[in-house]
């Protein structure tokens, strides 16, 4: 197993589009960390960067302590999925399992022996005679990740491997994929464009933004203290309230309303400074009452999540969300009052 390390890394395409702008990133040895963005950010292109399919502009590719940038992607000893999971149609599952090891030119009996081994791991041995074309989308997926453990890479590179799974079964497949990494080892990039996906599984993350790391860190320390308004803005199964607001002396105008300063900003900010205020809607409590330190409106929407309710309040003219357990939520016209917690809110200057 090893560790990857990434330093500097630029990767610009011809024809000018920067897709990775000098990036630092350190993956420690069995970590699996989850890589976060938006289409187009450069998501693919690192992971292919890190596998040789693509090379790097500047900077350097080191697996395992060996600087690996000029190396061939055969001699990287690591190994990807992609996201439509590239099995060959014509080929049974034994034999698409066994091919990477048919490359290293291992004998046909300790190829076949192997991936009966794998097959068996990961619940496909009776399905070995068939073709892709022949097997639904979850077993197909979990050929695809056969054919990568047969290889015994020193690291797994997963490009949204789940994306073309249903939800259920994609959530299924999450569950299982992060066990299975676990009891391997390996050390894992695994590329998504779903906060959940990487909140679930990784150890750590990173949210990428236009070929820049915009944060790394634990899934609780992103979700919880998102960096900048963009990580704050694209965590969260509901959009964090990110607000206007500035400094008036020891609170803060949000809104047109008269909120507390966060905790987080006790004794950062300075009088009549322009922020932007940040408090998920989880993270604030409803009631239908004025309140001191609360927004208060009219109700504009009531969304049902299933176990709660997502309320959105036009609070002078700004759309604010609460999340709202099931039994109390307001009615569409109703006045109520969103109370923001203070040590769950957060300012942020970059907005
Ligand atoms: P993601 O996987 O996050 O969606 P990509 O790594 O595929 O992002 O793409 C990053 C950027 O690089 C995008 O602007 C994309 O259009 C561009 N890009 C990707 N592949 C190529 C290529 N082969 N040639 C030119 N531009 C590319
Ligand atoms: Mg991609």
């Amino acid at each position: 197993m090893a560790a990857i390390e990434l330093r500097g890394l630029t990767k610009v395409y011809p024809g000018g589009v920067k897709a990775l702008d000098a990036l630092d990133l350190a993956v420690p040895d069995g970590e699996f960390f989850a890589l976060l963005g938006p289409s187009g950010c450069g998501k693919t292109t690192l992971l292919r960067t890190i596998a040789g399919l693509e090379s790097a502009t500047g900077g350097s590719v080191i697996i395992g302590g060996r600087n690996v940038t000029g190396t061939q992607p055969g001699g990287r000893d690591v190994a990807m999925v992609f996201q439509d999971y590239a099995l060959f149609p014509h080929m049974d599952v034994t034999d698409n399992i066994a091919y990477p090891l048919r490359i290293k030119k291992v004998p046909k009996g300790a190829r076949r022996d192997k991936a009966a081994e794998v097959a068996a791991r990961l619940g496909l041995d009776h399905l070995m005679d068939r073709r892709p074309g022949q097997l639904s989308g979850g077993q197909q997926q979990r050929v695809a990740l056969a054919r990568v453990m047969a290889t015994q890479a020193q690291a797994f590179l997963f490009d949204e491997p789940l994306s073309n799974l249903d939800a259920r079964l994609r959530l299924e497949a999450r569950t299982f994929l992060k066990k299975l990494q676990r009891e391997l080892g390996v050390t894992t990039v695994f590329v998504t464009h779903d906060q959940a996906e990487a909140l679930a599984m990784a150890d750590r993350m990173a949210v990428m933004e236009a070929g820049h790391i915009r944060q790394i860190g634990t899934p609780a320390e992103v979700f919880q203290r998102p960096a900048n308004t963009f990580v704050a803005g694209f965590i969260g199964s509901t959009p964090m309230n990110l607000l206007d607001g500035s400094v008036r002396g020891d609170t803060l105008e949000v809104a047109g309303c008269e909120v507390a300063v966060p905790d987080s900003a006790q004794g950062l900010l300075s009088d009549t400074e322009k922020i932007v205020y940040g408090v998920r809607p989880e993270y604030m409590t409803y009631s239908a009452e004025p309140a001191q330190g609360a927004l208060g409106g009219k109700v504009v929407i009531v969304e049902n999540l299933g176990a709660s309710h997502l309320v959105t309040l036009d609070v002078n003219d700004v759309s604010v969300q609460a999340v709202v357990p099931e039994g109390s939520e307001p009615a569409v016209g109703d006045e109520g009052h969103a109370v923001p917690r203070r040590d769950r809110a957060l300012v942020y200057r970059d907005g």
